[in-house]
């Protein structure tokens, strides 16, 4: 026997931090080579896996089995961009295999299920078992499966006995047997008919009617039936007849689905004429390192208005125009939708866009078309990162402050880092944007790692909004009636309505009430979930679990102590609308938040509403802070300063000020000045005063400060290590076996401490969600090797012999969400 076998390393879409080894079979000739898919059998299943490389040796008499087939290449993965999965896999923490996956449109993976089928001795049996046996009336949906097979789970479902001990037995006796079947992707690509026509000679026959339908054909060579059928009633007649004349022939082609952007593309003006110095001076700056090819990150600084999103589309065409690619990120599908919009009627080059609110097979077919290079710019949220392109010549991250780059399930990755990360691989100017950039970035800029860009001003000198800040402990001093609004932003709201303006009101918590207090026994509805108060809602009357959903009917008196006196505290953005209806009762308000965005274009629904005048207030939680451009909102009202304030995280100043600075700039955007009012009951904090004052450079160096002394971020680099369990004796005593063993390590080593921290462990401030304990231990490091390395084996010892088995460890890198 030939000594020559090869071995492969393939990466597994499992939640294993390990990769598996396979044996090339001889009849495949050469090894596929790294980023092929590969079919490949694990347990009594097949499973698509990607190759690495080459194995590294196993220890002698280990079992390899050999991979069962190379699929074909419409989802493989390229030495690029396997290489840049690798980096993030290794940086994060996280299973490669899990990365993978992540990286690839949903649902085209394909699998194996195992399908049991009669045998002929099987049929002989049929003959003589008893009708009403088990067996027999198994055989007999068998036998009418016949050919195909069927699944056990699904024999499971029509019979009510133990379906596996007996098919069992069936197998010993040679009556049934089972075969591993692939079973297709749920997402594949569509493929649809088209007619391809030679030349005709003149001799042909044809009646004048079909004549037309010919001629037709002649000019447009190609055309897919369908669209053919709906132009002439008599096409079937004159294919059939072409066809027997060997003139014409059907092709199957690959086909798109085209995701709709209905309605966006008629409220877009044309292009500026002209750019302004700023915008002038940074295009220039960024075009140069185009034409370097060589990495280089910019940290664009512009405030809100100064019209960042013309330097990214020319800057985009500058290096689409050399041939290059383009990966715009933006932080949701709200925004997605106006840029996209924007960049079509704008550019000339084929883009694709890669976002959640997508279908399954729109997606997938938006990744082909990068995949097979159709597409040359990507416009997408976080996971379009991993977009197979494969000449990228820049990536913009628009917003790059925004926490929903950071991705806090399943895989933890922030797409802002990595956009760096790629753009080095690849040679790539990598440009942020941001009115509020995070500190993180702002440091780095200040350090010198990122070149500064700034647009310091509106375009066309319009002034910035003209902000007030409200103590509402005076506003809601002895004796006023207790309202959501100051008088002065009450006032100022119904003078901007009766000019006919528009108006943003900007409460960053949805429902109706925050919670309902019994005022005799101290009752509060609470989440046994979750563990925190239930928010009101209306118009449903329900209390609901803003993590887990759980919900509960209101009921009319304290279900403690049955007395009346139950009040409902706090406020939503359900309780705002309402508020304003009585205030001014003939004004139509909308609301955005996730209750009445969980559909499909309705963010689109309502943006087109306030841009067509048919509503003249929006309210809404965060997501109407992000960049909207309307250009009639001249008031803005923040009605509740505190709320982002103060949450138990270390970034809550630095969100307040974003938020505050990114809502305030929603107004006074085109000739009419805006105004804005900030409520706050803490109107002297550092980030409310720096908003108010607009000196993005002031908060700063006032939050740089307090980084440096409580070392936070940019100062170290932080990992998460959080564990969750259900049983709160397990996790407790998992936190003591963790704390002993970081004690260990620290004394074993006592350099370690020069350079490492540990916090914790302790409870998370969400301490119980959705029914599981959690709980979480910080690590703080200088340096991110050294201290991604400490806490990868703390993980892995922990998990090795986790001491109550079934407590979940999950690794944050670079945490942003701490609760
Ligand atoms: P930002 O993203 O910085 O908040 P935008 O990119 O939304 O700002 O720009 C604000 C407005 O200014 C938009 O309506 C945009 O069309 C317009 N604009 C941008 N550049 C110019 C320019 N050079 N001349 C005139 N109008 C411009
Ligand atoms: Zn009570
Ligand atoms: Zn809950």
């Amino acid at each position: 026997m030939s000594s020559t076998r090869q071995y492969i390393e393939v990466a597994l879409p499992l939640p294993v931090r390990k990769t598996f080894t396979y044996e090339v079979p001889q009849d495949l000739g050469e090894a596929p080579s790294p980023g092929k898919r590969v079919l490949v059998p694990l347990g009594r299943r097949l499973l698509t896996g990607f190759v690495l490389g080459p194995a590294p040796p196993l220890p002698a008499h280990t079992t390899i089995l050999p991979i069962r087939e190379v699929l074909e290449d419409d989802v493989s993965l390229s030495p690029k961009l396997l290489d840049f999965l690798l980096w993030t896999s290794a940086y994060y923490l996280q299973p490669l295999g899990e990365v993978i996956k992540t990286s690839l449109p949903a649902g085209t993976q394909t699998r194996s299920k195992e399908t049991i089928f009669l045998t002929p001795k099987g049929t002989e049996a049929l003959e003589i078992l008893k009708p009403e046996s088990i067996e027999k009336q198994v055989l007999e949906e068998l036998a009418r499966k016949a050919g195909q097979g069927i699944t056990s789970s699904s024999l499971t479902r029509k019979f009510s006995t133990p379906i596996r001990s007996l098919l069992r037995k069936m197998q010993e006796k040679g009556w049934v047997g089972k075969k591993e079947d692939l079973e297709m992707p749920p997402v594949r690509g569509k493929k649809i008919n088209w007619v391809r026509v030679r030349p005709f000679p003149e001799e042909i026959s044809l009646t004048a009617r079909q004549r037309e339908v010919a001629t037709f054909l002649q000019n447009a060579r190609e055309i897919p039936v369908a669209e053919l059928k709906a132009r002439f009633k008599n096409a079937s007649a004159v294919l059939t007849k072409l066809k027997a004349h060997g003139l014409a022939e059907i092709v199957p082609q690959e086909a798109f689905r085209q995701p709709s952007w209905e309605g966006l593309e008629d409220w877009i003006d044309g292009p500026p004429s002209l750019l302004t110095e700023d915008q002038d001076r940074a295009l220039r700056e960024i075009v140069a390192s185009l034409d370097s090819r060589k990495y280089q990150p910019f940290l664009l600084h512009g405030v809100t208005g100064s019209g960042k999103t013309e330097v990214y589309l020319r800057a985009i065409d500058q290096a689409l125009s050399r041939g290059r690619q383009a990966l715009l990120l933006v932080p949701e599908i709200s925004l997605a939708g106006q840029l996209v919009a924007y960049f079509r009627a704008r550019t000339p080059y084929p883009l694709a866009v890669l976002h959640s609110g997508l279908s399954a097979g729109e997606r997938y077919d938006e990744w082909r078309k990068v995949k097979k290079g159709l597409a040359r710019l990507v416009i997408g949220v976080r996971s379009a990162i991993f977009a197979p392109l494969e000449s990228l010549g820049i990536i913009i991250v628009d917003e790059e402050h925004d926490p929903s780059y950071k991705q806090d399930d399943k895989v933890r990755y922030h797409a802002r880092d990595l956009a760096l990360v790629r753009g080095k691989m690849e040679g790539a100017v990598v440009v942020l944007g941001s009115a509020t950039p995070s500190l993180e970035s702002y440091y780095n800029a200040r350090e010198g790692k990122f070149r500064l860009l700034s647009l310091p001003k509106r375009i066309d000198g319009r002034p910035l909004p003209e902000i007030q800040v409200l103590d509402m402990r005076l506003e809601q001093g002895e004796g006023r009636e207790r309202s959501l609004f100051s008088l002065p932003l009450r006032k100022a709201l119904e003078e901007t309505v009766a000019r006919g303006e528009q108006a943003f009101l900007f409460l960053n918590r949805r429902g109706f009430s925050t919670f309902a207090l019994c005022r005799d026994c101290g009752f509060t509805y609470r989440c046994p979930n979750c563990n925190v108060s239930l928010i009101y809602h209306l118009p449903d009357r329900t209390f609901r679990c803003h993590y887990c959903d759980h919900t509960l009917f209101a009921a009319d008196r304290c279900p403690q102590c049955a007395s009346s006196s139950l009040l409902l505290f706090g406020s939503g953005t359900q309780r705002l609308e309402e508020e304003i209806k009585k205030m001014i009762p003939q004004i139509p308000v909308a609301r955005m938040d996730r209750d009445t965005t969980t559909r499909k274009g309705s963010h689109q629904k309502i943006l087109g509403q306030l841009r067509r005048g048919e509503v003249n207030l929006l309210v809404g939680t965060q997501m109407i802070t992000k960049g909207h451009d309307l250009p009639r909102v001249t008031l803005v009202g923040v009605l509740a300063a505190d709320l982002s304030l103060n949450l138990p995280d270390f970034r809550a100043g630095e969100r307040t000020f974003q938020l505050l600075t990114q809502v305030a700039g929603r107004a006074g955007r085109s000739d009419l000045p805006g105004k804005v009012f900030i409520q706050s009951f803490n109107p002297g904090h550092y980030s409310i005063q720096m908003a108010h004052a607009q000196d993005y450079t002031g908060f700063f160096e006032r939050e740089v400060q307090f980084r440096r002394q409580m070392n936070y971020p940019p100062f170290v680099r932080l990992v998460n290590l959080r564990f969750e369990d259900n049983s709160e004796k397990r996790i407790t005593r998992f936190a003591q076996a963790l704390e002993g063993l970081v004690q260990r390590k620290f004394k074993e080593d006592p350099k370690l401490g020069k350079h490492l921290e540990a916090l914790g462990p302790a409870m998370a401030p969400l301490g119980k969600l959705k029914g599981r304990h959690r709980y979480q231990m910080l690590f703080k490091g200088k340096q991110w090797k050294s201290l991604h390395d400490f806490v990868e084996k703390i993980r892995a010892e922990m998990e090795a012999e986790i001491p109550g088995r079934g407590v979940k460890l999950i690794v944050d890198v670079d945490p942003v969400h701490m609760l």
